[in-house]
C-alpha cells in the first residue's frame, strides 16, 4: 500500500471513529437540548405558580412572614406592589418602599395589561446581581413579584448542558479537543484549551461546509497540527449543530488504528441501538411514503413494506408456491470493524444492486435489516428450484467482494421457509431464524429449509441443557451414568479393561446418544465440569473393581479436547483422582485423534505430563484424522485405538484389509499396543488375532453395561 493510501485510510478510520461519537451522542445532545428547554419552561412556571401561591397566601392572611414564605417556595426575592408599582412588603426587608420608575421593567410590566410574565435573565438594579423574574397581577392592578438568582437558574438548567457530553468526549483516549456548536454557529460547548475567538476563526470561512457531510481536514490550532473532524449532529432530520473532534497527527503518524477500532467496537453497540430508535422514528413519521417503505441505503424496500407484501401475498396465496427466503451475511460484523462504516455501507449497497440484478420473474427483494434481506418468491416449480434460486442468490451477495483483494470476501447462508396455509410474518422470521441457525459453519451449501421438526430439535436441545446443568449441579442423579465395555487381550483372551461410555437417561427426553449430548456439552461449555463427574464416577469404578480383586482391570475414560485444554485440568484431574485414593495406573484416557492433530504442540505437551502421572494415553478413532501418519511417532501415547470403520471393513473389501495390517505393524513398531474397536464378528477377530492385534472391543464379547453387570461379566464369562 503506497503511503498515500496508507494515509488516506487511517484518515477514514478517524473519521468514521468521529461520526461513530458524533452518532453516539447525537441522542444525548438532542435529548440534551430538550431537557433544556423543557427545564427552562419549567423554571418559568415555577416563578408563575410561586406568583400565585403568593397571590392566594396574601388575599387570605395578612401580615403572613414573607421570608419564611420565600424560603418555603425556594425563590431569592417575593415582593408585593400595590396598585402604584411600589413595594408593599418584601422578603429583602430593604425593598419597601421601592417604586419602579418609568422605563424600569417593573414599569413596563406595570403599565401593559398582561397578566402575568416572566422575563429573561436580567440585572437587578438596585443590588446589580443577576435575577430571573417573574410576575403576576391581580384585578385590583396590585402585583407580586418573584425573583430567582441567576446562579441558581443555572444550577438547576446546567445539568442538562452539553459541556457534560463534551467533557465526556475529550476524556477518551486520543482525543484533543472537542466543542459544539448550534445551528446558529454558536459555541455552545468546548474542551478545555479551545477558544471561543480560535473557534470562530477557524469556522469563519467554512460557515457553509458546517451543515455538510462530516468532513476531515489536518489543521493548524494554535501551535498545534491537529486533524479536524465535523461531525453534523441529526434529530430526526433536522440539524442541530456540528460536533468537532481534534484527534493528534500523531493518530496518523503512530497508526493508532487498534485503539481507534477498540472505540469503534465499544460504539458498534451503542449505534445499533440508535439505528434501532431511527427506525422506529421512521416508523412513526409515515408522512413520506418514500421513507417509510424504502430503506434510504439501498433504496430497496424495506422491512415495513416486507411486512405488508407478505400479509398480502399469503392472503391471496391460493395454490400457488410462496416462500420467503432469508440471506444473512455471516461476516459482515467483521467487515465493518475492520473498515468502517462507510466501507460497510457501501457494501451493502452493491449487495443490493447484486441482488436485484439477480432477481427473476416473480422474485422480491426487501432490506430486512443491518445485514439481511429477504426474497419472497412465488409461482416456483419445486423445492429443488428453490434451491437452486438459494444458490445463485448466495452467489449474488458473494460477488459483492470479487475481485477485490483488498477486502478478503464476503460470505452469505440462506434461510426458506414455504409458506403452507395460514401463518404469521412474525413466525415466519421467528423460523427462518431457527433454521438459520441449523446451518452448520462448514457446510458444503449455506442453504436450510425451515421445517417443523427444527423447532422440536431446538426445545429437545434446550431440554438435553437442562438435564446436563441439573446433573451438573447435583440436583439429578438419575438421568446421567456411566455403562462399562470390556476390552479383551487377544493373547489370554481375559478382560484386561473397560472404556467407560457416558449416558443420558431421563423421563422427559428418554435415552440420548452420548454423540449428541456430548456435543451439545461441547458447544454450551458445560463439558468441563461434566467431565469432572465422569472421572469421578471412573474413579469409584476402578475402585469398585480392586476391591472385588480385578487387580489389573483398567479403566478407560474418553476426554473432550475442551477438558484437557483448561488450563486447570491437570490440577483438577490430580485432585479428583486423589479424592478417590485411586491409583494413576488403573486410568487410561482416551483422545481423539482429530482432538489432537488440530493442537498438536500444546496437547502433546499435556498428554506428556498426563502420561508422567501414571495415567495411560490412548490415540481414540484413529485413521479417521487425516494427517495421522505424518506425526504419530511424536505423540505422547501408549495405545492406538483403530475406529471401527477400519474393523467394520475386514469381512468386507479384501482390499481394506492391509490398511488395518499397515496400522497394526506400524504401531507396533512406534511401541504402541492396539485396540481394535467396534468387533462385531469372528471373522473379524480372526483377523486381528492372525495380525497381532493387542486387544479388541466390540460388541462380539459385549456392549457397554451397567456396573453391576461388568462386575458380573469379570466373574463369569470365560471368554474364547
Ligand atoms: P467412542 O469413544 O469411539 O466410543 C465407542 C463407541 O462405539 C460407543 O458408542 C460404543 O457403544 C460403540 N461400540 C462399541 N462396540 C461396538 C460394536 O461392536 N459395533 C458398533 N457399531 N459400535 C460399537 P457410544 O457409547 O454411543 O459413544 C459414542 C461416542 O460418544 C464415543 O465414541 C465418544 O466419542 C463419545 N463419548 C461417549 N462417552 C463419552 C465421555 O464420557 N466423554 C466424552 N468426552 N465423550 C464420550
Ligand atoms: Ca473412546
Ligand atoms: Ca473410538
Amino acid at each position: 500500500m503506497s503511503a498515500r493510501n496508507r494515509l488516506n485510510e487511517v484518515y477514514n478510520i478517524i473519521e468514521s471513529s468521529t461520526l461513530g461519537i458524533a452518532e453516539s451522542y447525537s441522542e444525548s445532545i438532542s435529548k440534551y437540548t430538550q431537557a433544556k428547554k423543557i427545564a427552562t419552561e419549567l423554571l418559568d412556571e415555577k416563578i408563575l405558580v410561586a406568583s400565585e401561591a403568593v397571590l392566594l397566601i396574601e388575599t387570605q392572611t395578612t401580615g403572613t412572614d414573607l421570608t419564611k414564605l420565600a424560603e418555603q417556595l425556594r425563590v431569592d426575592q417575593l415582593n408585593i406592589y400595590n396598585d402604584q408599582a411600589v413595594i408593599i412588603a418584601s422578603n429583602v426587608k430593604e425593598y419597601i418602599g421601592w417604586k419602579a420608575s418609568k422605563g424600569h421593567p417593573v414599569h413596563n410590566f406595570f403599565i401593559n395589561d398582561q397578566r402575568v410574565l416572566v422575563e429573561e435573565i436580567r440585572t437587578d438594579t438596585v443590588n446589580g446581581l443577576n435575577y430571573k423574574y417573574g410576575y403576576i397581577r391581580r384585578y385590583d392592578n396590585t402585583f407580586v413579584q418573584i425573583g430567582v438568582l441567576a446562579e441558581n437558574v443555572f444550577k438547576f438548567t446546567n445539568q442538562f448542558e452539553i459541556q457534560h457530553l463534551i467533557n465526556d468526549i475529550v476524556q477518551r483516549d486520543e482525543i484533543l479537543h472537542a466543542y459544539y456548536i448550534d445551528e446558529n454557529l454558536k459555541v455552545v460547548a468546548r474542551s478545555a484549551g479551545v477558544e471561543v475567538e480560535t473557534i470562530e476563526q477557524n469556522y469563519g470561512g467554512t460557515k457553509d461546509l458546517l451543515k455538510r457531510e462530516a468532513e476531515t481536514e489536518r489543521c493548524t490550532w494554535g501551535d498545534e497540527e491537529v486533524i479536524q473532524v465535523r461531525a453534523p449532529i441529526f434529530s430526526n432530520d433536522k440539524y442541530l449543530g456540528t460536533l468537532v473532534i481534534h484527534w493528534p497527527t500523531s493518530a496518523v503518524d503512530r497508526e493508532l488504528k487498534s485503539i481507534i477500532l477498540n472505540d469503534l467496537f465499544e460504539f458498534f453497540i451503542t449505534i445499533l441501538v440508535l439505528a434501532l430508535v431511527l427506525v422506529y422514528a421512521y416508523r412513526k413519521s409515515i408522512s413520506n411514503v418514500k421513507l417509510a417503505y424504502y430503506d434510504n441505503l439501498t433504496e430497496l424496500p424495506n422491512n415495513v413494506y416486507l411486512n405488508e407484501y407478505l400479509a398480502e401475498e399469503i392472503a391471496s396465496r391460493g395454490n400457488k408456491n410462496l416462500s420467503v427466503l432469508m440471506l444473512n451475511c455471516t461476516n459482515f460484523k467483521t467487515l465493518n470493524m475492520t473498515y468502517g462504516y462507510k466501507y460497510g455501507d457501501q457494501i451493502l449497497n452493491n449487495i443490493a444492486q447484486n441482488l436485484t440484478e439477480t432477481l427473476i420473474e416473480n422474485e422480491k427483494a426487501f432490506r430486512f435489516n443491518a445485514d439481511r434481506f429477504v426474497v419472497i418468491l412465488k409461482g416456483y416449480e419445486s423445492r429443488a428450484v428453490l434451491q437452486s434460486r438459494a444458490i445463485s442468490l448466495i452467489e449474488a451477495f458473494k460477488k459483492t467482494l470479487a475481485g477485490n483483494a483488498k477486502y478478503e470476501y464476503i460470505s452469505a447462508q440462506a434461510s426458506i421457509y414455504e409458506i403452507r396455509g395460514d401463518v404469521t410474518a412474525d413466525k415466519i422470521f421467528q423460523d427462518l431464524d431457527l433454521a438459520m441457525l441449523s446451518i452448520k459453519e462448514d457446510a458444503k451449501e449455506q442453504v436450510a429449509f425451515f421445517d417443523i421438526t427444527m423447532e422440536n430439535d431446538i426445545l429437545r436441545s434446550e431440554q438435553i441443557e437442562r438435564t446436563l446443568k441439573d446433573v451438573i449441579e447435583g440436583k439429578d442423579n438419575e438421568s446421567f451414568f456411566l455403562h462399562y465395555q470390556p476390552k479383551v487381550d487377544l493373547k489370554t483372551n481375559q478382560v484386561m479393561g473397560f472404556e467407560a461410555l457416558a449416558r443420558l437417561n431421563s423421563k422427559e427426553i428418554g435415552n440420548v446418544s452420548p454423540i449428541e449430548f456430548i456435543d451439545l456439552a461441547e458447544k454450551k461449555l458445560l463439558i468441563y465440569d461434566l467431565g469432572k463427574q465422569i472421572i469421578s464416577r471412573s474413579c469409584a469404578f476402578a475402585n469398585q473393581l480392586k476391591f472385588e480383586g480385578f487387580e489389573n482391570v483398567t479403566v478407560a475414560l474418553n476426554i473432550s479436547v475442551l477438558q484437557i485444554l483448561r488450563e486447570e485440568f491437570l490440577n483438577d484431574v490430580k485432585k479428583i483422582i486423589a479424592s478417590h485414593k485411586t491409583e494413576f495406573s488403573a486410568l487410561e484416557f482416551e483422545l481423539t485423534e482429530s482432538a489432537i492433530v488440530e493442537n498438536f504442540e500444546l496437547i502433546n505437551h499435556k498428554l506428556m505430563e498426563i502420561k508422567k502421572l501414571g495415567i495411560a494415553v490412548a490415540l481414540d478413532d484413529f485413521g479417521t484424522g487425516y494427517s495421522s501418519f505424518a506425526r504419530l511417532h511424536e505423540a505422547q501415547i501408549d495405545t492406538v485405538k483403530i475406529d471401527r470403520y477400519f474393523i467394520g471393513r475386514l469381512d468386507k473389501l479384501p482390499s481394506g484389509q492391509f490398511l488395518t495390517e499397515d496400522i497394526i505393524s506400524m504401531s507396533h513398531k512406534l511401541g504402541y499396543t492396539v485396540v481394535a474397536e467396534g468387533v462385531e464378528t469372528k471373522t473379524q477377530l480372526e483377523y486381528l488375532k492372525e495380525h497381532n492385534c493387542d486387544f479388541a472391543q466390540g460388541f462380539l464379547f459385549s456392549k457397554p453395561v451397567s456396573e453391576k453387570e461388568a462386575i458380573l461379566f469379570l466373574r463369569n464369562k470365560s471368554i474364547g
